[in-house]
């Protein structure tokens, strides 16, 4: 049980973690308005397509007879080698997709020709606040309009025909380490948008803007502020009575919004993912106990004012970064004889959660991975009967925080009844902070991961395992029955972090993987029809839609996200091939050649071998996990999106002080740390890179029976 988990890769695991445009019209204000035809299902015109997100297209042409011929039709480039997680939407014949940090590209959907980009033009050193990336989720279009929201958290309206800004708001103040990944949401005329940066230490919220002007019209607060000052919103002191003995609001606290959103128009109800506290451990963040509402929840509201209206809890008290901030998807199904309007999701904690989606009710939960932090979820009280308490000792975690299932979005087919979800199986270590057991006071670090757990353990967890001999993580996509509630199929990847899932009408379900392989399953046997190598990982779901009666296939390539921490450079595409950006477009008999990527392999500059003093070696170590490893990877192994440091130039090497301690490549998002590191550190970090570089370059020198000892 333990080897089919790959127990020892904790440290990895931890962060180590169509509408058709029919016509024009005038507005009120006499300006030419686009008017969108009444036909959504040949395009992508939402984020999840529809509003209950199902990532579902009714469109037949390309189906299990034909996917075999599936060719691409165009590719583009997206100028970059990071991480690339956007759904394309698809209004009118045109692509409008955004890139790191939340440029957008809008482009013709048939052709991939250009017709303009934007560029928030986000100042590098916010790169910092990312746990995962400078990534972003997507655009929304409503009516003339192009929503997105940019990584250091302003949100902007574009003209939809030339890509000028409308409108711009400040979401987060830029008090507080904030920052977005997500896509926002148009619900009746509201733009929808919430933040990341629970790891850093945020009170979290998500906000509705007026469509037209960007007026602020309500935001609501996921967790309490300090109790003596009035609160926001009147459910907060609900949420008060299940913190205590601490003052929480002075660490922010977490509970950030950072992805999922659905709409339920018939019942108008807005649904909205909560994500975990900060910091992790209940332990420190609530020392007496209580649920800590409404961290990893899921809660429902009324889109015109953000009254509360029920709020789930998947995982109570959560310790372990078990966020529900994971895609929902909303369908009607039959449970028990009875049609049930329900909401789906599957969190990170590793429960597959089956709610009533009028009014809160669990209907049913199961496992969709190994889970050992709970036995089963109570039907009746709708809580976790859990197993473990997360206090002072060290315990082994499953799922790890980077979750059974991420943000990934996954499908569901109204055809087969199926929930196609993109899981993984991968071990997490929870190690309560060494320096919060000695000392039991709140610490916060402005600008550092406050996360609560315990850096020295999981440096000295890494430091002693060989990554070569380690077992490799698997991902999965897993064809989930929501009754029955169990797998019908299941594909093993070679790779743990893989792409979100595409179902449609034709019987198939499409996916892209870390390993780079786009792969086209038949939907209800899961059997490969159809597979191509594109050479770039990726994380972002494909999308589908008709112009002109063609049906297209389309999907970013771009690996990393939680990727450039979590991700296992032995099976990456990024690593073999470099990690560059692109969006490629497929159609039956597209014949384009595939632009073919060569492989690159990076040699170790070989440097004269020498002695290391243990001290500097463990102490770089150490300032290496905590502020480099997020990006650069675990022991300096890099997942293969961000630069490997222990295989930098001389002339990186020479720079290295000014990179790290003067901003030198703040542009192209590698912070300045002056502020956190001193030049000690940063020389301990140095000999820690050489240390590692040393061993990796005799590592690749000796042969299989070579006695070179290091
Ligand atoms: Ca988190």
């Amino acid at each position: 049980m333990v080897d089919e988990y790959s127990l020892p890769r904790v440290f990895i695991a931890i962060f180590i973690f169509g509408l058709l445009v029919t016509g024009c019209e005038k507005d009120t204000a006499g300006n030419t308005v686009k008017v969108l035809a009444d036909n959504p299902d040949i395009e992508w015109p939402l984020h999840g397509r529809d509003e209950s997100e199902q990532r579902f297209s009714p469109l037949t042409k390309i189906n299990d007879k034909n996917v075999m011929d599936l060719g691409l039709e165009w590719s583009y480039q997206m100028g970059t080698y990071r991480g690339l997680e956007a759904t394309p939407i698809v209004v009118g014949g045109r692509m409008y997709v955004s890139g790191n940090w939340g440029v957008v590209h809008a482009l013709d959907a048939a052709s991939g020709e250009k017709l303009w980009t934007f560029n928030p033009e986000v100042p590098g050193h916010w790169g910092r606040y990312g746990c995962c990336d400078v990534v972003n989720r997507g655009v929304a279009v409503w009516q003339d309009k192009v929503f997105v929201a940019s990584f250091d958290g302003r949100l902007f309206a574009l003209d939809i025909n030339t890509g000028k800004p409308l409108w711009e708001v400040d979401t987060i103040g830029k008090q507080s380490p904030y920052t977005i990944t997500g896509a926002p949401r148009v619900v009746k005329g509201r733009v929808l948008i919430g933040n990341g940066g629970a790891e850093y230490g945020v009170r979290g919220y998500i906000s509705a803007y007026d469509a037209q002007d960007g007026a602020l019209v309500w935001r609501f607060y996921t967790v309490p502020g300090d109790p003596s000052l009035p609160f926001e919103q009147p459910e907060l002191r609900m949420a008060a009575e299940t913190w205590s003995g601490t003052e929480w609001w002075k660490i922010g606290a977490g509970g950030t919004v950072w992805d999922s959103m659905t709409y339920d128009a018939d019942n108008d109800l807005l649904y909205f993912g909560v994500g975990n506290g900060s910091p992790w451990p209940r332990a420190i963040r609530s020392p007496g106990g209580g649920d800590n509402l409404f961290l990893s929840s899921i809660v429902a509201v009324r889109p015109d004012t953000g009254e509360y209206v029920w709020h789930y809890q998947t995982t109570p008290g959560d310790s372990l970064d078990f966020t529900a901030t994971q895609h929902m998807i909303l369908a009607d199904m039959t449970l028990k004889g009875e049609v049930r309007k329900v909401l789906m999701q599957a969190p990170k904690n590793g429960f597959f959660y089956v709610l009533d989606r009028i009014t809160g009710e669990l209907l049913s939960a199961e496992k969709y991975v190994a889970v050992n932090w709970a036995d089963h979820i109570d039907v009746d009280t709708g809580r976790p009967v859990k197993t473990k308490s997360y206090g002072a000792e060290s315990e082994i975690v499953l799922p790890s925080p980077a979750g059974g299932h991420n943000w990934q979005p996954m499908a569901y087919s109204p055809e087969t009844n199926l929930v196609y979800i993109p899981t993984r199986d991968l071990t997490g270590l929870f190690a309560l902070s060494s320096e919060w057991i000695e000392t039991g006071s709140l610490t916060h670090k402005p600008g550092w991961w406050n996360i609560g757990l315990d850096w020295k353990a999981f440096t000295d967890l890494a430091e002693s395992t060989d990554l070569d001999t380690l077992p490799i993580s698997h991902g999965y996509l897993k064809a989930w029955d929501p009754v029955a509630q169990k797998a019908i199929w299941s594909f093993q990847h070679s790779n743990a972090w893989n792409g979100g899932v595409l179902a449609t009408a034709g019987n198939l379900v499409f996916q892209g993987a870390g390993d780079g392989i786009f792969r086209a399953h038949q939907a209800d046997t899961g059997d490969i029809l159809w597979s191509a190598n594109i050479m770039t990982g990726m994380i972002a779901p494909p999308v589908t839609y008709s112009i002109d009666g063609e049906q297209y296939i389309a999907i970013l390539a771009g690996w990393g996200g939680s990727a450039i921490s979590a991700g296992d450079a032995r099976t990456s595409a990024a690593a073999k091939y470099g990690n560059y950006g692109r969006l490629l477009t497929f159609k039956l008999g597209g014949s384009k050649p595939l632009p073919v990527l060569p492989e690159r392999n990076l040699p170790v500059e070989v440097v004269e071998p020498r002695e290391f003093e243990e001290e500097d070696i463990r102490a770089g170590a150490l300032v290496y996990m905590e502020h480099c490893s997020v990006c650069h990877g675990s022991v300096a192994v890099s997942s293969g999106v961000l630069p490997d440091l222990r295989k930098m130039s001389a002339g990186v090497r020479s720079q290295f002080k000014k990179i790290v301690l003067e901003g030198q490549r703040e542009a192209l998002g590698m912070p300045n740390f002056s502020d956190l590191l001193s030049e000690k550190d940063v020389g301990n970090v140095y000999q820690y890179l050489l240390y590692r570089a040393q061993k990796l370059s005799i590592e690749q020198l000796k042969g299989p029976d070579s006695e070179v000892a290091l």
